[in-house]
């Protein structure tokens, strides 16, 4: 998203005189983000969105050193986002956090840069939980005002909608989330990490070497998903091939198609059940092309309106706090710094969010 975009806020909210400037911090797992926006008329600027991701060299996210590393990184990410700004920190009106969910380590490293600009420049703090965001900078980008959400990511697998102001879950995965199952699999089978290579996750690129497909475990529950079969059953065949390129191509190709596939089938039962008239796609992986022309493909065939966040909002990021932070603010949601408390399990559907439907 590059900064000085500007988009009307599609949600209702009090009228407010003047311009705000909001800080909003991101550390919940991999990514270390501040995003920086200013609101003014209902109209909300990007002024910065800068982040830095922890890269495991090998095996999945060690909390302890991911938040290591939010720890190296805070500071050079910091000024780099104020400098783009073009503000220093005594500008900011508001500073905003994602208390979770999380690691308890790396969200902690977010919390106690926000408590402390809070309490040294005396600036109102409020707690944003992480899976809201990554629906509400979808909602303002995509200008959507009741979509079927489809928020797909690395610790989460659901589909929701908006009722009596909380997000109701009408599915989700029932043991690990689709972006943790490509993840597993290609560090499972030696190709992974890095997980991303030039905007493609390795399973495309390993998808890539056969346009073969094997039947693999399809496990749909009315609206909720589960994976884990999927990956067992890939992971047997995967290691049958042992290093021959096509084969291991035919699961990779195979288990990508089945998981989306599933995917899609718990889209078009909500679709149908809700009457919704948009859909929107949240969450890292909806960076994926292949999922998207999925996604594409169903919205034409229901005649449907479709948004998929584009790779720079859809992952991790500081500006997707920081916008759903100014919701907060502007409903009177802040909290004393030494009120602020992480949440590890903070659920999506937990809280009542006075801007929603
Ligand atoms: P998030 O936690 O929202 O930042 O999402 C991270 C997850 O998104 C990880 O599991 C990534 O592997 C996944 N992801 C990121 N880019 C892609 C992509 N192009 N295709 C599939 N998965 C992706
Ligand atoms: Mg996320």
């Amino acid at each position: 998203m590059s900064t000085k975009m500007c988009f009307e806020i599609p949600v209702l909210v009090p009228s407010t005189k003047g311009s705000l400037v909001v800080f909003g911090v991101e550390s919940t797992s991999h990514t270390f983000g501040v995003g920086i926006i200013e609101f003014q008329n209902n109209n909300v600027c990007v002024l910065a969105n800068v982040s830095s991701q922890y890269k495991p060299e090998r095996g999945g996210i060690h909390p302890s050193e991911a938040s290591q590393h939010h720890v190296n990184v805070s500071n050079e990410v910091v000024k780099r986002a104020l400098s783009e700004a073009g503000i220093s920190i005594s500008d900011i009106d508001v500073v905003a956090v994602a208390v979770g969910p999380g690691l308890g380590p790396c969200l902690r490293v977010g919390a106690t840069l926000a408590r402390f600009i809070s309490a040294y420049w005396g600036k109102p703090l409020v707690p944003v939980n992480h899976a809201v965001a990554h629906i509400e900078i979808g909602k303002l980008v995509g200008n959507m005002r009741d979509p079927l959400i489809v928020y797909v990511s690395g610790g989460n697998t659901l589909i929701a909608v908006q009722k009596d102001k909380r997000y109701r879950v009408l599915g989700e995965t029932l043991d690990i989330p689709l972006g943790n199952l490509l993840d597993t699999f290609t560090r499972e089978i030696g190709i992974a990490p890095p997980y991303i290579v030039g905007g493609k996750h390795a399973i495309d690129i390993c998808a890539e070497w056969s346009s073969e497909f094997t039947p693999l475990p399809y496990t749909v529950k009315g609206s909720d998903l589960s994976f884990s079969g999927l990956l067992t059953a890939a992971l047997r065949i995967a290691r049958e091939a042992g290093g021959d390129k096509t084969k291991l191509g035919r699961v990779c190709n195979s288990l990508r198609e089945t998981a989306f596939n599933m995917l899609i089938e718990v889209v078009e039962r909500s679709l149908m059940l809700t009457g919704k008239r948009e859909i929107l796609l949240v969450g890292g992986v909806a960076s994926n092309t292949v999922l998207r022309e999925k996604f594409e493909t169903i919205a034409r065939f229901y005649g449907v309106r479709y948004y998929g966040t584009p790779p720079e909002i859809a992952g991790d990021n500081g500006l997707m706090i920081a916008y759903t932070g100014l919701l907060q603010y502007l409903y009177g949601r802040i909290v004393k710094p030494e009120e602020l408390v992480v949440k590890q399990r903070l659920r999506l559907d937990e809280e009542v969010y006075p801007w929603l439907l």
